[in-house]
């Protein structure tokens, strides 16, 4: 057995020390109101790991949102309260603390959210996910940075395992089937044998869980650092193809995933980015089927519109002699992250090329002429004037109007005419 642990000086050398400080003085505020508070989740966690967390997740056996009220007086924040939960979050700077009430939970059928009623500290921590988990610093004065690990989650640290607490977690939710997976492909763990057969047992209970939950897992995971490596082993298992039959983790995603990235230096590609191209091997139709089924935000199923309909000019856009005004034409509907999915995904040099002019300059072609211009010309107001701007645009894409005396000459020309 591994012996209880004090973690303050790991705390201090990890930790920044504003927030440390602040950790201080919580425990004591959270004191004289006769409550204990500790620090738990991913930080406890991560300050094994020597990893950096942001998010600080407390728990006071007492009350949270008086306590957030409190220190939102003391750091001059501002306290968001969730009285549904009994949960409080609390913002300074650019800081971000959430608070809970310790709480005991049951579930009423799987897939359900939750029934909460307060509860001890080891309550609160049965209700987490994994053992990893589900430890906590306790932060009152006198106790400050003791780990309280009452289901052996710094063994199964030291072990690089991904833990489930008890038989029916992935029952009572089976998000945790993403869950597990993320932790142990962004760690570089292993679930678990019996979690892992656990696992595979209950994959069938993730079609209880709404869209919007499966939603939030896939969003979480495209956030990861190599999304790849989750969606390869949510393949392997099963998981992936509970979101539509046709998507694959394979190599190829794996290629075209490390592509965006490196286009996306310095930052992470957009989640819109990796969905496009997970979504890529799909039809148009199989597209709506999942753009339903995870209730996508507008934004992000327009892009994987875009994506199925640009796929359909492939072929024309292969083509290596295409005029500019051609791939304008082809192009000019597509948002710029979808432009961005298709130049990825595509094999084809030439189909690269095409986007590139069209993303650099094509799209900013206009023609020198205004619709007020127009006007003067003797072009009457409505639609007849965005047809001349259309036909100058073309004509311009086309090297035909190279200046502002062109235009005016080719409208000339095509006002006597008609
Ligand atoms: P990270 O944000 O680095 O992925 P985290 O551990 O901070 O990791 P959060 O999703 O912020 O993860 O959740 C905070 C804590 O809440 C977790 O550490 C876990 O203890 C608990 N938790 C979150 N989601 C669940 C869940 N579906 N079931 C049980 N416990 C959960």
């Amino acid at each position: 057995m591994l012996e209880a642990a004090n973690l303050r000086r790991q705390m201090v050398r990890q930790i920044p020390l504003d927030t440390i400080e602040f950790l201080e003085s919580a425990g004591l505020v959270a004191a004289n109101s006769g409550w204990r508070l500790y620090l738990v989740g991913g930080m406890v966690r991560d300050l094994f790991l020597n990893r950096k967390t942001v998010d600080l997740d407390l728990v006071v056996e007492g009350d949270a949102v008086n306590l957030a009220q409190r220190l939102a007086e003391i750091t001059g924040g501002k306290v968001v309260i969730h009285s549904r939960f009994g949960t409080a979050t609390l913002t300074w700077t650019d800081r971000r603390i959430d608070l809970a009430t310790a709480r005991a939970e049951s579930y009423a059928r799987p897939g359900a959210l939750p029934i909460v009623k307060a509860g001890s500290l080891v309550d609160d921590l049965f209700r987490r996910d994994f053992t990893v988990n589900a430890m906590a610093v306790d932060l009152s004065p006198g106790h400050w940075g003791n780990l309280i690990d009452p289901y052996g989650g710094r063994f199964d640290l030291s072990r690089k395992l991904i833990r489930i607490l008890h038989e029916k977690s992935f029952v009572d939710d089976a998000t945790r089937v993403w869950r597990a997976i993320r932790y142990e492909q962004r760690l570089g763990f292993h679930i678990e044998d019996i979690t892992l057969s656990l696992l595979k047992r209950d994959l069938p209970h993730l079609d209880s869980i709404s869209g919007d939950r499966i939603r939030h897992e896939m969003e979480l995971t495209l956030r990861e650092e190599y999304p790849e490596k989750v969606l390869r082993r949510a393949a392997e298992l099963g998981v992936l193809a509970k979101l539509h039959p046709d998507l694959k983790g394979n190599g190829w995603l794996k290629r075209k995933f490390e592509e965006a990235r490196q286009l996306s230096v310095p930052g992470r590609p957009s989640v819109s980015l990796y969905l496009a191209l997970l979504a890529y091997p799909l039809c148009a139709g199989d597209v709506e089927k999942l753009i339903a089924y995870l209730r996508l935000p507008r934004s992000l199923a327009h892009v994987l519109r875009n994506v199925a309909v640009l796929k359909g000019s492939l072929r024309a856009l292969a083509q290596p002699r295409l005029h500019p005004s051609r791939v304008y034409l082809l192009l000019n509907q597509s948002s710029p992250p979808a432009l961005a999915a298709l130049s990825i995904a595509t094999d084809s040099e030439v189909v690269r090329g095409h986007i590139r002019a069209y993303l650099e300059r094509l799209r900013y072609v206009k023609p020198a002429l205004t619709g007020d211009d127009l006007n003067k010309m003797g072009i009457a107001s409505g639609p007849q004037i965005g047809e001349v701007l259309r036909r100058l645009l073309e004509a311009k894409l086309a090297g035909k109007a190279k200046s502002r005396e062109e235009e005016e000459r080719l409208v000339g020309r095509w006002s006597r005419r008609t």
